[in-house]
């Protein structure tokens, strides 16, 4: 085939401008870069080589060879490893094909030149950062399987070629034509031995393959090769550590913790995790990768294995080495073995045991960890039963106490009065509305703390947590009001029943009214200073909930809720005279209406029906100005 050029999509154009308008201060990392792409290509070529051995034949010891020319100023990184099609090069190099790419790069221009630098690290798009230091690259490469070869070429400029080569052996060999070195702008003469193998030996000394380089005559490895996650903890520098979270997450950012362990006993394996400092881009997306690195006996047989952490702790990264697995094992047996079931358990609780360990020594940084992955996390109360006591713990929340400060159930049943048996909480789509809702009111006054529920799912979640520390979940917009009552409470709450009664009439006669809407018409003493509410039964789901339910085209079951009045308020009391008076009078109807729709607003959700809302007010305002 005949050379062809291609345009970049537009995608990974913008990202390749951001690259070399040089955000990023730390050029020399392009060779981090490649010498990752390099590694992984040498492990994807020995995973694939389990299904097809006569991969490795025509390939040689893996390894990573450095080559400098000074005088034609260019650098090569050659691997042998798992190369690429014409095809692959195309869509690997000339693409992103990540989800959510779009928006992301929409919200990288309107950030600042240092905040962008921290996103684009998160992308993953370790091979444009080339750009940043050289003026053309070449790419030959031939598949593993395959006889041809293909050239690419390109300046980073929007447009690529590719042509047909020539290559003995599978494999890529990179060459970049560099820019003449400038100090003042972070780029280095990456010709020089001293220079390039400092920079291995900085970022890249765990590689497990040799990176090779001629020194003089004389051919020198420039990295030790050792597996960081068998080392000693006191053996290790944080740099390091970061290093090869780097290496494995495609993540340019530190990691906010990192988490060695060793597993000794019924059970032996060793293992490297890291929680990363935020989440990825396309974290909440589909296409999202997750999952471990395994290795065994310092073979890595899987890249990305998903079954040794559940879903829910999908955002960490590292690495697992078992020596009580067979080497040449598919994904499926893997999946159900008793070794990795055995992994994920201890893996499992490990994590979760080092997240409450931050919440309780590092609150700074679990608070940056529940502000990326405190969703995900929250997903485990309803599908990790086993740990659903752990989960507890790290779940939190805003509460009354504080509205801008983050609590724990721990934290918040400290706090709670001594005569307070259940964990109140309330959910809307705003603080400060909720904070002003008549349904607070009596909590207020008895002193009692409520939490306060902003996000959809943080419903599922109180439904999850049936009891924490002996005491219940309780919403306080479901069923009765179950408070401890105080002498002059349980004279209200007297009052109320007596009143019932008078009210029957009253009530029957609005439930008939606002029949569409509501299921039935009841007295409280729940209100203070309101008149009216609307509240769920038990089990039932909380306008808020609801409403967001219906925006994402969830059916949702028939879900009437029950009207409450405040018999001791001024409005109800009136209503209560215009019925005895006149049952006729079109006003009564009129009013029930409006008290219905304030019950609404008051639980952060919108009336019934708001067009028809909005014209009763006017309405009954014009009446009051005759
Ligand atoms: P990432 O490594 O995060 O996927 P990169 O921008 O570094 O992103 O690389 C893009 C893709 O190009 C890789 O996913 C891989 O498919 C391909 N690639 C890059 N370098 C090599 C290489 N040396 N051998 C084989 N494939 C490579
Ligand atoms: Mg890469």
């Amino acid at each position: 085939m005949s050379t062809e050029t291609f345009k970049f999509q537009a995608e990974s154009r913008e990202l390749l401008d951001l690259m070399v308008h040089s955000i990023y201060s730390n050029k020399e990392i392009f060779l981090r870069e490649l010498i990752s792409n390099a590694s992984d290509a040498l492990d994807k070529l020995r995973i694939e080589a389990l299904q097809f051995p006569d991969f490795l034949k025509d390939s040689g010891e893996p390894g990573i060879v450095l080559e400098a020319d000074p005088k034609a100023r260019t650098l090569t990184i050659s691997d042998n490893g798992i190369g690429m099609s014409r095809e692959e090069i195309v869509e690997n190099i000339g693409t992103i094909a990540k989800s959510g790419t779009k928006e992301f790069l929409s919200k990288m221009k309107d950030l600042k030149k240092s905040e962008s630098a921290e996103l684009i690290g998160q992308f993953g798009v370790g091979f444009y950062s080339v750009f940043m230091i050289a003026n053309q690259v070449t790419i030959v490469t031939r598949r593993a399987g395959q006889k041809s070869a293909t050239k690419w070429v390109s300046d980073g400029k929007g447009e690529f070629t590719v042509s047909d080569a020539e290559k003995s052996a599978p494999g890529t060999e990179v060459t970049l034509l560099l820019k003449p070195a400038d100090e003042e702008n972070g780029i280095s003469d990456y010709t020089d031995f001293n220079v390039v193998s400092g920079i291995v030996k900085r970022y890249s000394d765990f590689i497990s393959y040799p990176i090779t380089m001629m020194e003089e005559k004389e051919k020198k490895t420039l990295n030790s090769m050792k597996p960081i996650w068998a080392k000693s903890e006191t053996e290790v520098k944080p740099e390091e550590y970061h290093e090869f979270y780097k290496h494995i997450s495609h993540d340019w950012n530190e990691p906010l913790k990192v988490i060695p362990l060793k597993a000794e006993g019924t059970i032996e394996f060793q293992s490297l995790l890291f929680i990363p400092s935020r989440a990825p881009f396309d974290f909440y997306y589909q296409g999202y990768k997750s999952g471990l690195e395994l290795y065994v006996r310092r073979v890595m047989i899987v890249d990305s294995f998903e079954d040794l952490l559940p879903h829910y702790l999908r955002f960490v990264k590292g690495v697992v080495e078992s020596s009580d697995l067979p080497l040449n094992i598919s994904r499926e047996i893997l999946q159900q073995d008793r070794v990795t079931l055995q992994m994920k358990k201890r893996l499992t609780k490990k994590v979760l045991d080092s997240l409450q360990e931050m919440l309780e020594k590092d609150r700074e940084n679990y608070l940056k960890f529940w502000g990326e992955f405190g969703n995900a996390v929250k997903e485990g109360l309803t599908v990790d039963l086993e740990n659903r006591e752990k989960i507890q713990e790290l779940l939190l929340f805003h509460t009354t106490a504080d509205a801008e400060k983050l609590s724990s159930l721990k934290e918040y049943v400290a706090r709670m009065k001594p005569e307070q048996k259940e964990i109140y909480y309330f959910s809307g789509e705003n603080r400060e509305t909720m904070m002003n809702s008549p349904l607070l009111e009596i909590y207020k006054n008895k002193g009692y703390e409520v939490i306060l529920l902003t996000e959809a799912v943080d419903e599922i979640v109180a439904g999850s947590v049936f009891d924490y520390d002996g005491k219940k979940m309780k919403s306080i917009e479901k069923g009765d009001v179950e408070l401890e009552k105080t002498k002059d409470e349980k004279k209200a709450e007297k009052e109320v029943k007596e009143q019932e009664k008078e009210f029957t009439d009253l009530n029957k006669f609005l439930e008939t009214e606002l029949d569409e809407y509501i299921k039935s018409v009841r007295l409280t003493s729940r209100l203070v200073s309101a008149p009216a509410c609307v509240i769920s039964e038990e089990g039932g789901m909380s306008p808020h909930l609801e409403r967001f339910l219906k925006r994402t085209n969830v059916k949702i079951p028939e879900n009437k809720r029950i009207l409450e009045l405040n018999p001791n308020h001024n409005i109800v009391q009136q209503l209560k005279k215009k019925f005895e008076a006149d049952k006729a009078d079109p006003l009564i109807s009129e009013y029930a209406e409006l008290l219905l729709g304030y019950a609404y607003l008051g639980a952060g959700a919108e009336p019934p029906d708001v067009i028809r809302f909005n014209n009763l007010l006017l309405r009954v305002m014009d009446e009051s100005l005759k």
